[in-house]
């Protein structure tokens, strides 16, 4: 293999390599800057029963900003939709809104500017009866390494969708939604608790090397799940594992 197809297999392989919990990550800050959306200021996974089911919120909106150039495409949006629907429950409704703002303005961002991005041009916070999500399409990498997105707060993350797009360049349009699809459900997917980070594990199932995932390599919630796609005969996307099912059924609050 050629040096550029090694650097190509392992930066594919790390797309989805989405290590993101260890303290060095929390944004919580001493002071808070706002009151505003306090509710959404706490750590991944924290609000996972709340998004899960409807005990608390019984509406989910899911808040999609992206920059110039960086709109995820309508099938990755709509399959996140789904994805959603599958596994909350929330009988008022799973809702979507689609806006392009600026730019971060940088090449490489860490997740204390997402966070700060994500201040101010977030327009939905959780109130009343709603859930609310926030996910910024970036036109920028990450700093830390080779990632496609990163879930940051309770209920924020945020898609280096610029490094997407780079790495599917000329693959056509089935790859670019598979990896956005890829990216912001496996970042949904530990904003619902998994694995093992605000959401019980039924039975144990997380990677002893890589802390809050699964250790099934076929999960969408393997710490690369590129190793999962390849395995599929079909290509298609990794799905959650019965494991992982399991312990956001349990949380879900009806069947
Ligand atoms: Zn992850
Ligand atoms: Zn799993």
């Amino acid at each position: 293999m050629t040096l550029a197809g090694f650097m190509k297999k392992i930066s594919t392989i790390c797309i989805f390599c989405i290590i993101f919990f260890s303290c060095d990550n929390s944004l919580t800050p001493a002071k808070p800057i706002i009151n505003k959306g306090i509710a959404d200021k706490r750590d991944v996974g924290q609000s996972a029963h709340d998004l899960l089911s409807a005990v608390k919120y019984t509406r989910l909106n899911i808040e999609i900003q992206f920059a110039p150039g960086m709109r995820p495409h309508d099938h990755s949006v709509n399959n996140l939709v789904s994805f959603f629907k599958n596994y909350v429950y929330k009988p008022a409704g799973v809702t979507v809104t689609l806006k392009q703002v600026g730019s971060i303005a940088k090449a490489k961002i860490t997740t204390q500017d997402a966070d700060s991005f994500a201040l101010k041009n977030r327009i939905l916070y959780t109130e009343g009866n709603l859930v609310s999500l926030y996910i910024y399409f970036a036109d920028a990498a990450s700093t830390r390494f080779w990632i496609g997105g990163i879930a940051y707060r309770n209920t924020a993350m945020v898609v280096f969708e610029k490094t997407i797009q780079e790495n599917t360049k000329g693959a056509g349009e089935a790859d670019r939604i598979k990896m956005e699809t890829g990216v912001v459900e496996h970042e949904a997917a530990h904003l619902l608790g998994l694995v093992n980070n605000g959401t019980a594990m039924q039975i144990p199932h997380e990677d002893p090397s890589h802390k809050f995932h699964c250790s099934n390599r076929n999960c969408l919630m393997y710490y690369a799940i590129e190793a999962g796609m390849v395995r599929n005969p079909d290509n298609s996307l990794p799905l959650l594992d019965a494991n992982c099912m399991r312990d956001l059924k349990a949380y879900k609050g009806v069947e």
